[in-house]
């Protein structure tokens, strides 16, 4: 059993609503993509901005707060008087709040004054590459991170001090330790989100300085594009694989004044994982709208379907009644193939009608013999095919007399009883053929006339000797001829043959007579 015109339909409907929502839920998904994925980026660069910007301005404030007391200690640096420069180290410490430790030293670079908790370190010079470039240049300097003596990662701020007449005397700088809670904890570290997204600072080499994993602080990250071009001074955002191999969006910002870099990320799988949600509502919202489709298509299907399945189960019981045996057919769907066979039945009974009525039209209805029509076919077959042949044409003798003795019942019986005979009696060799009233005709195919001659004369010694259904013998007259000896034409052949015929009647009757003897007598 072949799929149904209604499943069919079905199937269709069915395929093009599910492939319209999948493409549309997936369009709709890969937009809403797009745009989150370029929202995130677009926020994360706004934001990575905004903390550069924040950080640089807490430096430069930094900057003046220690310049400002630069000018104050620019008095007492004379006097070289630590307890004093103790004291001022401790105070800006204190007015800051976010400086880890603050040195005041003398143009050598000797530590004079410091905060409390590194106060062990006065008298001793500074580290190399800390102060030097204040002391030297005599303008503001941001070092690069660096272990410093207490073994700290910091990164020192500082402000040369200078005399009246503008001569560097000494520095005043404050420490950021980058491992331990300070300033860009409380600048960055209060603003990441909590779904994955975070921020981290390099320096200008690719060291984190900052990073929400604090163990990290003090690596360097160099296989990182967003750390190539912040190192390039450059800000913006991209999609990138970061150090743990982890789809991130981030956008960065560099801090010209330090040349750090500033950089917030979010994963991508949870930046975009709304689509997915989204995707789930839309399919719930879409549901009921499916439901009511289905519906609708199963109803039209339906009705589509139910006036060619019913022609089709109407062929289907017609086979059945009729004992037809199922036809092979190209027909792929039930409805169809029923069609198909009901339409092959329909033909093949015309067909069966058809030969009924050619099959009647060329038959005898009494004797059962080929009628006229039919002899002239196959005599034209004959001579087209150009096969020679021979042609005896017989009549009843006195007929007449027959029907008025016995009745027209009794004439027709001994019609039929003569047609009878000679079937049977011409067997293989000839075909019989009643040709009108009491006249028959036999055509002996690749027979010549003196064998056709010799085998009606043996039938008609036959019959008149033989009683009939008259109770005594009848007798016949036969004339014969053939082609193509006697004649070019079937036309002229029966003529020759009849005339023959007339011969043999007005000769005595009970006789044979051909074109060329033209007389086998009775015997
Ligand atoms: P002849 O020897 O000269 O042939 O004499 P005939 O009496 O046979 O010839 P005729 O032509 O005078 O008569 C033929 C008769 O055959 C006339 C007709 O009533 C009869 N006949 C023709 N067809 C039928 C038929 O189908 N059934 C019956 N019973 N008689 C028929
Ligand atoms: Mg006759
Ligand atoms: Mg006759």
């Amino acid at each position: 059993m072949k799929i149904s015109l209604k499943h069919l339909l079905l199937a269709i409907a069915w395929l093009s609503i599910t492939l319209t929502l999948a493409s549309s839920l997936y369009a709709g998904y890969r937009a809403d993509q797009q745009t989150l994925e370029k929202t995130t980026l677009e926020t994360n660069f706004a934001y990575a901005q905004k903390l550069a910007k924040m950080t640089e301005d807490y430096l430069l404030r930094t900057e003046t707060i220690l310049a400002y007391s630069a000018t104050d200690l620019s008095t007492y640096m004379n006097y070289a008087d630590f307890k004093q420069l103790n004291y001022e180290a401790e105070r800006l410490l204190h007015q800051t709040e976010s400086l880890s430790s603050v040195i005041i030293t003398d143009k050598g670079g000797i530590i004079q004054g410091a905060s409390s908790e590194i106060r062990t370190l006065v008298g001793q010079p500074i580290s190399d590459d800390v102060g030097i470039d204040t002391l030297t240049t005599g303008k503001p300097a941001i070092s690069k991170p660096f272990y410093a003596q207490t073994g700290n990662l910091v990164v020192f701020i500082s402000t040369p001090i200078q005399d009246a007449s503008g001569h560097v005397i000494g520095l005043i700088g404050g420490s950021i330790y980058l491992k331990e809670e300070n300033v860009l904890n409380d600048l960055l570290g209060q603003h990441f989100y909590e779904d994955g997204s975070y921020v981290y600072v390099v320096d200008e080499d690719g060291m984190l300085m900052y990073h929400l994993d604090g163990k990290r602080v003090g690596e360097y990250v160099k296989q990182n594009p967003v750390i190539s071009e912040l190192r390039k001074g450059h800000s913006g955002s991209m999609r990138l694989l970061n150090s743990k191999n982890q789809d991130m969006l981030a956008g960065y910002a560099s801090i010209p004044l330090t040349r750090w870099g500033v950089v917030s990320q979010r994963p991508t799988e949870i930046a975009l994982a709304s689509s997915k949600v989204m995707v789930k509502e839309m399919i719930l919202k879409s549901l009921p709208f499916i439901l009511l489709s289905a519906l609708i298509i199963l109803y039209f299907a339906s009705k589509i379907a139910k006036p060619l399945e019913k022609l089709a189960s109407y062929a289907t019981d017609q086979l059945e009644r009729d004992g037809h045996a199922t036809l092979k057919s190209g027909a792929w769907y039930h409805e169809a193939i029923q069609l198909e066979l009901a339409l092959t039945d329909s033909f093949s009974r015309f067909q069966d009608k058809v030969d009924h009525f050619i099959q009647e039209s060329s038959t005898d209805a009494l004797t059962g013999l080929l009628n006229r029509r039919a002899l002239n076919e196959q005599a034209r077959i004959l001579v087209e095919q150009k096969v020679s042949f021979s042609l005896v044409i017989l009549d009843i003798d006195r007929f007449k007399r027959v029907n008025d003795t016995y009745g027209h019942n009794m004439g027709d019986e001994v019609l039929k009883y003569l047609a009878e005979k000679l079937t049977k009696q011409t067997n293989d060799n000839g075909l019989c053929y009643r040709f009108g009233g009491e006249e028959f005709v036999i055509l002996f195919p690749l027979i010549d006339y003196k064998q056709a001659s010799e085998l009606i004369n043996e039938i008609r010694v036959d019959v008149s000797n033989e009683d009939s259904p008259i109770g005594e013998p009848i007798t016949f007259s036969a004339g014969v001829a053939s082609m193509p000896e006697h004649a070019e034409h079937f036309l002229r052949l029966l003529e020759l043959a009849d005339e023959c015929l007339y011969q043999a009647k007005e000769t005595g009757r009970n006789k044979v007579v051909n074109v060329n003897d033209r007389a086998i007598t009775s015997r």
